[in-house]
């Protein structure tokens, strides 16, 4: 359980809103936020994968 950071109310961790005043609780934005981390991650080894090619494409 976490406290809603609106009305301060107990919201269980794995609802997506508050049942108390419906305003989007923490589990959300935990989500939201593992959700860009794996989306940077994903342009960081794409990145890494290019520079790969490039290191082995290009003539030394
Ligand atoms: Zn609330």
């Amino acid at each position: 359980m976490v406290k809603c950071l609106y009305c301060g109310k107990e919201v269980p961790d794995d609802s997506a809103h508050c049942p108390h005043c419906g305003a989007v609780s923490h589990f959300q934005r935990k989500g939201y936020r593992a959700g860009a981390r794996r989306r940077f991650l994903f342009w960081f080894i794409l990145l890494v994968l290019f520079s790969f090619f490039m290191a082995f494409w290009l003539p030394r």
